[in-house]
């Protein structure tokens, strides 16, 4: 399995970690777009939001908690953030293993996607 973002969950790879917990890894962006950008990611692999099965329900739960967990760590929950995932091929995915950019510690303005614009 080659896939860079379970290999990072199994430790690897190389991370900044921010947060973890039994299904969720959070990890500082290799280039990040933002002074605060984490990626919050399932540790077991799922492609990307469109496959997220019904029965993942606790995972998705733990993601959008960790999200929260991961704002408190960076110290951005009360200035705000955004919160993006890019999926599949019109969504600009570059790495197919779902993730939750959290980006701040700055404005960002009506930044659309993670590595800005719609470009
Ligand atoms: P996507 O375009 O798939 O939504 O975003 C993928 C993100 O993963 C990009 O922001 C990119 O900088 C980040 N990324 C890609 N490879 C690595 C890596 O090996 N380590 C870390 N920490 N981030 C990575
Ligand atoms: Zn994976």
């Amino acid at each position: 399995m080659s896939c860079i973002f379970c290999r990072i969950a199994r430790r690897e790879v190389e991370s900044t970690v921010v947060y973890e917990d039994d299904r969720v890894i959070a990890f500082d962006d290799v280039a990040p777009q933002a002074k605060v950008h984490v990626l919050v990611c399932p540790k077991e692999h799922v492609t990307s939001l469109a496959h997220l099965r019904d029965d993942q329900e606790p995972l998705a739960a733990s993601l959008l908690l960790a999200v929260r967990r991961v704002a408190e760590r960076k110290q951005i929950a009360n200035s705000g953030y955004r919160l993006i995932s890019n999926v599949g091929e019109h969504g600009g995915q570059e790495v197919l293993h779902l993730h939750l950019h959290v980006v701040g510690g700055q404005p960002v303005g009506r930044m659309l996607a993670a590595r800005g614009g719609l470009g």
